[in-house]
């Protein structure tokens, strides 16, 4: 620790601020609903890996016993069947701003987005071949990527990159500058996964389909952190992990959000028995359902998504906006202190500064910050690592404390001045 009296007034004062942050802080009851909340760990990894609530164990538990052990195959035609859609149109209602029949919980990220984007690329080129192109964005999270080369050549399609600044993240004149007649699906991240950058929803919404192009929308980073408005916005599609700020565990399904106009023309390319018209029929031909479950495939991992209910409860309770604002203030939060005490040490923000323009988490970057990361992670300070030299900063709202980003980030500082 540094004896230098400026530094250690600032140290005070940011002590001082924290605790009446906390103090007034309408939210702060719910980091009691946490598993761990109650040790000195410091977690800033919520936008990655939610930590559970309290409730899960027993919602658990009472699962396995009542239900699962109880109804045994029953379960299927009482429950569980239904399970995808309930549970999806509740994300929708809380978290996504969908009206309920749009959103099912499903497969993977990955193995949605793929099926979404195939859907998507499918139906555009199917009604006009000259629409043969696949928008980007360069420093997108590699699934995402890897995807859409995948399926380029798959289909004979061709991947547009939009380049941009890896602090920020995909805006409308850089998106404006590569789409037109050629353009078929646009793939976009609402919140950056490396800077936070909060994309405008609305805009490149238009801004694609002004161009002919169906757009998807990936929500990883944003659905329970930063409201999303997808009827609004008139998205087309969009999908959306729920172990990051749903709290859903390790794994969890992933949302499908397919607007409703577009139920009856987009089919995807997994053709199983549960995404068939008549499930139980078990006719010769596949003929896809109505609705969202034609988006479905195979069986439905019911114990997967029964955790993330609680975190769905609680965000009726505080509401998103309420979330929002405290995301909102936990980032400012966090960028007063990196500017206050490890800007000396020269970190520097990789993340939009203007909170107009950033979700849920800051990257603070300096080139040991993988040694640093390495370090905190023995001593209970979890922050996540993004090459190069980034330092990721995860603030889930209804988890995370004022006082836990000080402490935290004063970590940081100190493993820098130990040079890690
Ligand atoms: C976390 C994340 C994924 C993860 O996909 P999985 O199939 O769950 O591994 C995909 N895209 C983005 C933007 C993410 O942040």
């Amino acid at each position: 620790m540094s004896s230098d009296p400026l530094s250690t007034d600032l140290t005070a004062a940011f002590a001082a601020e924290a605790t009446a942050l906390d103090a007034g802080d309408p939210l702060a009851h719910h980091r009691d609903a946490f598993v761990g909340a109650e040790t000195s760990l410091i977690y800033f990894d919520g936008n990655s890996l939610g930590r559970p609530p309290r409730a899960t164990g027993e919602r658990l538990a009472r699962f396995v016993e009542d239900e699962w052990g109880g109804r045994l195959i029953r379960g299927w035609d009482e429950s569980w069947m239904q399970l995808p859609f309930e549970i999806g149109d509740r994300i929708g209602a809380v978290a996504l701003g969908a009206a309920a029949g749009q959103t099912v919980i499903g497969d993977s990220t990955t193995v949605l987005l793929y099926k979404l984007l195939r859907a998507a690329l499918d139906e555009r080129m199917a009604a006009d071949p000259d629409r043969v192109e696949i928008v980007v964005g360069r420093d997108d999270f590699p699934t995402d990527r890897y995807l859409v080369e995948g399926i380029a050549a798959e289909r004979g399609a061709r991947v547009v990159w939009v380049e941009v600044d890896t602090s920020r993240g995909v805006e409308p004149a850089l998106l404006r500058a590569v789409v037109g007649p050629h353009t078929a699906v646009v793939l976009l991240s609402h919140v950056s996964y490396r800077s936070g950058f909060l994309a405008d929803g609305a805009e490149l919404t238009r801004i694609a389909q002004d161009a002919g192009a169906l757009v998807l929308w990936d929500l990883c980073h944003s659905a329970g952190s930063v409201p999303v408005e997808l009827d609004t916005w008139g998205a087309d599609l969009a999908v959306g992990c729920t172990y990051k700020y749903l709290n859903g565990g390790p794994g969890s399904p992933a949302f499908a959000y397919v607007a409703a106009r577009h139920h009856d023309t987009l089919t995807q390319p997994v053709q199983g028995w549960m995404g068939a018209a008549d499930v139980f029929s078990m006719g010769p031909d596949y003929r896809p359902a109505t609705g969202m479950r034609r988006f479905l495939s195979g069986t439905p991992p019911i114990l997967g998504m029964i955790a993330m209910q609680d975190t769905l409860d609680l965000l009726e309770t505080a509401g998103i906006a309420a979330v929002r604002e405290k995301s909102v203030a936990l980032t400012e939060f966090a960028l007063r202190v990196s500017d206050g005490i490890l800007s000396p040490l020269d970190v520097r923000v990789a993340s939009p500064r203007d909170a107009a323009e950033r979700g849920g988490h800051v990257t603070l970057s300096h080139p040991a910050m993988r040694a640093v990361t390495a370090r905190l992670w023995t001593q209970d300070v979890l922050p996540d690592y993004r090459d190069p030299g980034g330092l990721r900063i995860g603030l889930s709202p209804l988890s995370t404390s004022f006082a836990e980003v000080l402490t935290g980030l004063e970590a940081v500082a100190e493993a820098l001045r130990a040079k890690a």
